[in-house]
């Protein structure tokens, strides 16, 4: 219901430019680097462009007090902790993930040009954002790759049967490569909604679907009040203030899923699990990313698997849809469509959540933060 009220509220919309000068600024004052800092703005308005709002820039105020709580640090650089042929592990050691996130990538690339297939894991990663970015830097490179990712200290979801929080929302990404570089690209969080639906929803965005959050009582829900408690509208949500948790995707098959993620993306990595039976205290937050990069070519000939690939593609498309103006997509269509029509129109945010970033700037001592009210359009 609030979710719904809330969404009515005007979006306005921000030029993606102007979105990432102002990022990039904020971040250099935290002394990142003018790489990370533009890396970590790109990525973000990135996630923004392609509609996954969750993983965009309504992080930016939040990004800064994780630096204040020390769970991640400017200017750290992964290091490759494990080197052995096909298999390798990088240690971000709570550095960026937007950065780290490369780090991993590129070696898995490289390693798998040589053993024709590589597993990479990523350890202590500060927050790798919208994970579909890997499995897209893989297929830019020509690579099949696969993203298995667990959040170490995120306790929000919980498993089917359950009342209360024992996972994490664990991303997915499967990534297929294709020539004109319109890769095909499943990404999703392994919770019925990525908690960042929840705190877009919070701030007056879409409302969350119908079961998504379910209340310590057992009773579903799509109240942001499940997971943040009552909060004003300039607090950053803490889903430490809630009781409720966001239920997993899939009943219990989607459930199993969501446990594998921390079984892979936690446990193999050497990140560690979300939380564990005797932990005395809550984990540092932290991403874990098991990752597997394969060769097309040196499985299959290159024509033949373009070909499979496009003509299922576009036998899938073909589905007559049940909803007579709606259409049958397949896994990143929908992020390809909204890319094109935000790189045009520029980035729809809740008003909230720029006037929230313009405060955190303030705070920053970035002065003179309404020369960006030109972003508004
Ligand atoms: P989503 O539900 O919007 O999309 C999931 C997948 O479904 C996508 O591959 C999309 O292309 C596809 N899809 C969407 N609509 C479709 C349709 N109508 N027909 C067919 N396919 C369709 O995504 P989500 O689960 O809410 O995840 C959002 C983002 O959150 C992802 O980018 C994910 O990586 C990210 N995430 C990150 C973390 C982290 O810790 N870094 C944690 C959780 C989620």
């Amino acid at each position: 219901m609030r979710g719904n009220q809330l969404s009515k509220k005007p979006e306005i919309r921000i030029k993606v430019k102007d979105a990432i000068e102002l990022i990039t600024e904020m971040f250099k004052t935290k002394e990142c680097s003018d790489y990370e800092a533009k890396t970590i703005a790109e990525r973000l308005c990135g996630a923004n462009l392609k509609g996954h709002d969750s993983h965009g820039i309504v992080r930016v105020p939040r990004y800064f007090e994780w630096m204040e709580r020390e769970w991640v640090f400017a200017n750290r650089k992964a290091e490759l902790v494990i080197d052995a042929g096909a298999l390798a592990c990088l240690d971000a050691k709570q550095g960026f993930g937007q950065v780290a996130g490369e780090y991993a990538v590129d070696e898995g690339i490289k390693r798998a040009k040589t053993h024709g297939v590589s597993v990479v894991g990523l350890r202590n990663s500060g927050h790798l954002g919208r994970i579909g970015d890997w499995a897209e830097r893989a297929a830019d490179a020509g690579f099949i790759s696969f993203h298995f990712v667990n959040v170490r200290g995120s306790l929000l979801v919980a498993p089917f049967g359950g009342t209360d929080r024992r996972g994490s929302t664990s991303p997915l990404a499967i990534g297929i490569p294709s020539k004109d570089k319109e890769h095909i690209i499943l990404d999703m969080a392994t919770s019925t909604v990525a908690e960042g639906k929840v705190m877009v929803a919070q701030k007056g965005g879409k409302p969350l679907p119908a079961g998504a959050l379910v209340d310590s009582s057992g009773n579903l829900s799509t109240n942001p009040e499940v997971m943040y408690g009552k909060i004003g509208e300039d607090e950053v949500p803490d889903s430490e203030n809630g009781t409720g948790a966001i239920t997993a995707f899939g009943l219990h098959k989607g459930s199993g899923i969501n446990f594998m993620m921390e079984m892979l993306g936690g446990a193999l990595t050497g990140s560690g699990v979300s939380a564990g039976i005797d932990d005395k205290e809550k984990r540092k937050f932290a991403n874990g990313m098991l990752s597997i990069y394969i060769s097309v070519e040196k499985m299959v000939d290159l024509d033949y698997f373009t070909k499979e690939v496009q003509s299922y593609a576009s036998f899938v498309r073909a589905s007559p849809p049940s909803d007579k103006n709606g259409k049958v997509l397949i896994p990143g269509d929908k992020e390809i469509i909204t890319n094109s029509d935000r790189m045009a129109n520029g980035l729809p945010v809740a008003p909230i959540v720029w006037e929230n970033i313009k405060q955190t700037a303030e705070k920053l001592n970035i002065h003179n933060v309404d020369r960006f009210q030109s972003a508004i359009i």
